[in-house]
């Protein structure tokens, strides 16, 4: 990756993990995908159950794979009953999670279709391990929102193959759709336990 691009990562992390630490939350910054795969680990201890939605940068960093292969009681909500996996996962030691955008001042934005996701970073999990690529920092939480909205929530729809506006048009026409996946807007801005909620910010373009 090009040293500028390295250097601004770097310097713009620490304001980030400074913003969060303001909101009694924990902030790290790797910067790779490798650190942060071995920072991760390095929070989870062995033995802990573990749960996750579609985190897309969880698996890009080998988080999910780790924990499937390694000694923790991971919770796979494709391998049981969705809403029996979604129920156990708010009992769960760590929450695994991305998010589709972060501001420069440690405010955490996730928008989600069902809830579940944005329901366990608020409350049930112990923990909350959040991975994010530098590509979702926004300087406040209106171009965050803005994020969430135009870029996060369209490539979703793609993902999932919804039947929104979105698939077929590639931006957001803000539908109220049956199928649309923009239900649910959680903001983070803060955390009354803080041992809770720890974000890795990787120096790489994660997720989406
Ligand atoms: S068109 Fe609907 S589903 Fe697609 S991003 Fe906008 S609100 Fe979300």
């Amino acid at each position: 990756m090009n040293a500028n691009i390295i250097k601004r990562n770097e310097l713009l992390a620490q304001k980030v993990i400074k913003g969060l630490q303001s909101r009694h939350m924990n902030g790290y910054y790797a910067a790779d995908k490798e650190a942060a795969l071995k920072l991760a680990l390095s929070l989870i201890p062995e033995g802990s159950s573990v749960g996750m939605g579609g985190a897309a940068s969880v698996e890009e960093i080998g988080l999910k794979e780790a924990m499937i292969r390694g000694n923790y009681r991971f919770i796979d909500r494709d391998a049981m009953d969705r809403r029996e996996a979604y129920l156990m996962m708010y009992d769960c030691d760590f929450f695994l999670a991305g998010a589709n955008a972060l501001t420069e001042d440690g405010v955490i934005v996730n928008l989600d279709g069902r809830g579940n996701r944005v329901s366990m970073i608020a409350y049930g999990p112990r923990k909350v391990l959040i991975i994010a690529g530098m590509n979702k920092v926004c300087p406040d939480v209106d171009s965050a929102v803005r994020r969430v909205r135009t870029t996060a929530a369209p490539i979703n729809a793609q993902r999932f193959q919804m039947n929104t506006p979105c698939l077929k048009t590639g931006s957001c026409l803000d539908c109220k759709s049956p199928d649309s996946i923009c239900c649910d807007l959680l903001l983070v801005r803060g955390s009354m336990d803080a041992e809770r909620i720890h974000v890795i910010l990787v120096g790489e373009s994660l997720g989406f």
